[in-house]
């Protein structure tokens, strides 16, 4: 039989499209370095964030919030769903011919399996694609975990979170297992896009990690939204019925039902490993299947990288980013860079408004016997922030935790318009060891949001 293999050699070998490895992989084709990107996918170019997570379910908060009642449901959400495909797909072909249209880089569709630690081999149909590097990347990224409930899987109206985003038929029903930040964040877009939602939670709270009274104001703002919220919660069986899915839950020893026409599980993801051979090539993974790595994030073979959710670190789209900024530092600089250099890494949850939070609550602060002081606002009270009524969203609070002998600030959680933005503010004061009464003291634009530092921090400054 005649053998179809096509062999290439590359200085830098990158798995998955993901964000850090698409960074490293645009920085060392600079570098002069024949650079070969493997996407198992012509739907992912650019990876989950640009084509099925990060970017279109901003763009559907922001079409969400924008809908007036008077809209019809259905037109309006089929019309923001085009909006959002219109967007990705312009993105997509940009990641790809930005990083083809190197000439130092290729990159090529189908998925990549390991042979030995230096080759890859990639199928399609009857060709075979070999690759070999010195050097190799992995950013493979995460995938759903859909939960062990009986009946689950097999539910015609089970659907994950690509699913959601591209459908344009918006669910009369959806029932949300899991209240997460994935979870929440789809409860309160489809919520506001007009579909009845219920979110189910295990935990006796929303949000277990933030202090209660930020987690009531958020459940508060949801709930208000007309969201259904039940928290203690264990999903036990899912049955279809026709039309919708019945959804059979436990909560104080009692059993009750929820009917979804769609049902989205949102209890975490895991990172994809499972297809790619590793073992092939000497990479050591951990229980969860993610892989290890040192802080340099070397993989068990040392010329092996692991960037991004595949490694088991935070699931963001920036983390990916600072990975690739510590393997180029490795491959091209000084090798200084490493995970653990993160201090003040902040988070935001996109409900509506947002809740952005870094550092430690005071829950935490407290337990670890610092002595603190606490500023804390109503948004609708902080006189200093006029855009909050500008823009007719008033709802949420802004809380900060601040060393009483430093006046340095250690966490901080802003549920509140423009949250996304201020908080960056605050974290890179937090890195910097800038202090509170600084932060008070600043010169803000106006009208802005992050004019609230002024007022807000003026609480503890003074006290
Ligand atoms: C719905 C949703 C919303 C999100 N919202 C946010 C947000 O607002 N902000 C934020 O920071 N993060 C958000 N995230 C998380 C963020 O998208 C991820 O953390 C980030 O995209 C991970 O990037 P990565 O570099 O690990 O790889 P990914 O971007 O996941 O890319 C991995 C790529 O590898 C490819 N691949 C897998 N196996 C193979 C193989 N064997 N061969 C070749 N290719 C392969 C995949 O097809 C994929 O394109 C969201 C995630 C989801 C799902």
């Amino acid at each position: 039989m005649e053998d179809l293999t096509t062999t290439l050699d590359a200085d830098i070998l990158v798995v998955g499209f993901g964000k850090g490895g698409k960074t490293a992989a645009h920085a060392l084709a600079d570098a002069g370095k024949r650079v070969v990107l493997v996407e198992q996918s012509a739907d992912m170019y650019g990876g989950t964030c640009p084509n099925v997570g990060c970017v279109p379910t901003k763009m559907l908060v922001h079409y969400a919030t924008a809908r007036h009642l008077k809209d019809d449901a259905q037109e309006y959400f089929a019309d923001s769903v085009a909006g959002v495909r219109a967007l990705t797909s312009a993105f997509r072909a940009g990641n790809f011919d930005g990083l083809n249209g190197k000439d130092t880089a290729t990159v090529i569709t189908g998925e990549a399996t390991f042979q030995d630690e230096h080759t890859i081999t990639v199928g399609r149909g009857q060709d075979r694609i070999t690759v070999t590097a010195p050097t190799i990347l992995i950013n493979t990224g995460s995938e759903p975990v859909v939960p062990e409930i009986p009946g689950l899987t097999d539910s015609s109206h089970l659907v994950n979170s690509t699913e959601l985003t591209q459908t344009s038929n918006l669910p009369e029903r959806l029932v949300v297992v899991g209240g997460g930040y994935l979870g929440l964040e789809f409860a309160s877009i489809y919520r506001r896009f007009g579909t009845q939602v219920t979110v189910l939670e295990a935990n006796d709270r929303l949000l277990p990690r933030e202090d209660e009274d930020v987690a009531e104001a958020a459940a508060g703002i949801l709930t208000g939204d007309g969201i259904h919220i039940i928290t203690g919660a264990r999903v036990t069986a899912v049955r279809d019925d026709g039309a919708v899915s019945t959804v059979v839950y436990e909560k104080d020893g009692q059993t009750h039902t929820v009917e979804a026409s769609a049902l989205l599980p949102a209890t975490g993801r895991r990172a994809v490993t499972s297809e790619l051979r590793l073992e092939a090539a000497g990479v050591k993974t951990s229980s969860d299947g993610s892989v290890i790595v040192d802080e340099h994030l070397r993989t068990s073979q040392p010329h092996i990288y692991a960037l991004g959710d595949v490694n088991g670190g935070p699931q963001f789209t920036y983390i990916s980013l600072d990975d690739a900024r510590i393997v180029l530092d490795h491959l091209l600089g000084g090798g200084e860079r490493t995970t653990t250099d993160r201090v003040a890494v902040p988070r935001t949850l996109f409900i509506t408004p947002p809740l952005a939070t870094v550092g430690l609550t005071e829950t935490q602060a407290r337990g670890a016997g610092l002595n603190i002081k606490v500023a804390r606002e109503n948004v609708a009270d902080i006189i200093a922030m006029p855009r909050a009524y500008t823009v007719e969203e008033t709802r949420g609070l802004m809380k900060f935790i601040v060393d009483a002998d430093t006046d340095l600030i250690l966490g901080a959680a802003l549920l509140s318009i423009d949250a996304q933005e201020i908080i960056n503010t605050v974290a890179l004061a937090m890195r910097h060891h800038i202090t509170a009464t600084e932060l008070r003291n600043t010169i803000y634009t106006h009208p802005s949001s992050t004019e609230a530092l002024n007022e807000v921090f003026d609480k503890v400054v003074r006290a």
